[in-house]
């Protein structure tokens, strides 16, 4: 029997790492000392406190059964009070908390509770995959909101003709953002929230890099904008917070119509996350936040250390603010493919192309800042000595 693939898998993109997978492995066999900042996974430990609470709560029989659906009270009422202590935001840790398993889990769901075939949601481009990706799963269509230096790497609302805002349903947003490393201010999630308003849109603001911000610098939460919550939800993750992303616990936040909805929706495809989990969430939220601070002076050294060998080499990085991504233009000449993969080639350094993110990422490559300093030194050393003047060796 042959296997038809459903068209949502057939339609899915050829996978964009393959290439430099390929590449990678092939140096990596012939003895190549290979600096991996492609993917953005923090290189740190979870915190100890964590660790032991989830193996203090493991051995307790209460958590072996099915955990609730839409996650422990406990952990909700964490989730608020944490809103409250640092966004001075409130909510119903009942009715406007959702625990996810992991924040990619819930924002590739939200389309199917939001997003019925035929509708539009807006997606910013580069962006995260998921978000496009999800809205095609539940048959929705994506209209791509251009991420460009010359809008600060904001989508331009005023640039969306009126016609497709009326036809969208869901917008997504994520600030500080993946890939670009950019930070969103009050008067853009005030404009986002009149835009919403005026087209009756519900807003998805990702905002899993909220406590990975640099020079005392403090993201604000979408919710913070009066009427935030009548349009939308943010998600937040533990994973890049705590050093958590093995451990898959998010939580999703806000209007309680879209938070139930996707309740129903992951109430029928998964059982909640193991509440041991949950617990160890529960003492990173209210535990010690010194593990955070010390976290975030380590990328904010790192990025410090990368900017400075980028603009060595004669390169015109982005300064990020947040995040641990730098968004760095390629040589004149280089598309961001012949870039990424001149790097690997010739210096051992895998980056991510930016264009693997979306059409507007062409001529950009994304650097992550998850390898100590000492091997960023060493790959802003080999970066220093390769010949950027000439075009594109092909
Ligand atoms: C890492 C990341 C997430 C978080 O994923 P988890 O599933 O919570 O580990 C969400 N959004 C963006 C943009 C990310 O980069």
């Amino acid at each position: 029997m042959t296997v038809t693939k459903a068209e949502r898998v057939r339609l899915l993109p050829p996978y964009l790492f393959a290439e430099i997978d390929r590449l990678k492995a092939d140096l990596v066999a012939k003895g190549a000392d290979v600096i991996n900042l492609g993917v953005g996974d923090p290189d740190l430990p979870t915190p100890p406190h964590i660790i032991e609470k989830l193996a203090e709560t493991a051995k307790d029989p209460a958590n072996h059964q099915y955990p609730s659906y839409s996650g422990m009270n406990d952990f909700r009422i964490s989730v608020a009070n944490w809103y409250k202590r640092r966004f001075g935001v409130e909510l119903e840790p009942l009715s406007e908390v959702l625990t996810l398993i992991g924040s990619k889990e819930g924002l590739a769901h939200l389309p199917l509770a939001l997003i019925n075939p035929g509708d539009l949601a807006l997606i910013p481009s580069p962006a995260y995959p998921v978000y496009h990706i999800a809205t095609m799963f539940a048959g929705g269509e994506s209209w791509f909101m251009p991420l460009l230096k010359k809008n600060g790497f904001l989508p331009d609302l005023d640039s969306i003709a009126p016609e497709v805002a009326a036809r969208a349903r869901l917008m997504f947003i994520n600030y500080p953002n993946n890939p670009t490393g950019a930070t969103a201010d009050r008067d853009f999630y005030e404009r986002v929230v009149r835009f919403a308003v005026r087209y009756g849109i519900i807003v998805c603001h990702d905002a899993a890099y909220s406590e990975m911000a640099f020079g005392g610098y403090r993201p604000m939460s979408f919710l913070e904008v009066p009427g935030a919550k009548e349009v939308g939800v943010e998600f937040h993750s533990l994973s890049k917070t705590y050093n958590m992303t093995g451990w898959r616990l998010g939580f999703a936040v806000g209007n309680s119509d879209v938070i139930s909805a996707l309740g129903q929706i992951k109430s029928n495809i998964d059982s909640g996350a193991f509440n041991a989990v949950q617990w160890a969430g529960i003492a990173a939220l209210e535990g010690d936040q010194g593990p955070v601070a010390h976290m975030q002076k380590i990328y904010e050294e790192r990025r410090d250390i990368l900017i400075a060998g980028l603009k060595k080499a004669g390169l015109h990085p982005e300064i990020p603010k947040a995040t641990f991504y730098v968004w760095c233009p390629t040589p004149p000449g280089y598309s961001s493919k012949d870039f990424t993969s001149l790097l690997l080639r010739e210096a051992g350094i895998v980056t991510t192309p930016g264009s693997g993110f979306g059409e507007p990422g062409e001529g950009y490559v994304r650097m992550a800042l998850t390898v100590s300093r000492e091997r960023i030194m060493e790959a802003v050393e080999r970066i220093c000595k390769l010949d950027l003047e000439n075009p594109p060796p092909k």
